[in-house]
């Protein structure tokens, strides 16, 4: 009855860290951002680097064009 109970606990516990590490896996996108990048982007992606603009980053990291300079992202369909 406890080993049972374990088990299932385990099996749930399992379950759960493959569906975090598939959800993280989906949520990292590889692809660029849809809309445009601001300025300061594209100037750092062809010079070969990635925008450090603090600003950037974070919007980057979240998938997203850095509105603050002016880049733009696709309207959430909602
Ligand atoms: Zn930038
Ligand atoms: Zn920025």
């Amino acid at each position: 009855m406890k080993l049972s109970r374990s088990l299932a606990a385990f099996v749930a516990a399992s379950a759960f860290a493959v569906g975090v590490v598939f959800a993280a896996e989906t949520a990292a996108p590889k692809a660029k951002p849809e809309g445009n990048p601001g300025k300061c982007c594209v100037k750092a992606e062809a010079a070969g680097k990635t925008c450090d603009h603090k600003c950037c980053v974070e919007a980057n990291a979240a998938g997203k064009n850095c509105e603050k300079c002016g880049g733009t992202n696709p309207a959430k369909k909602s």
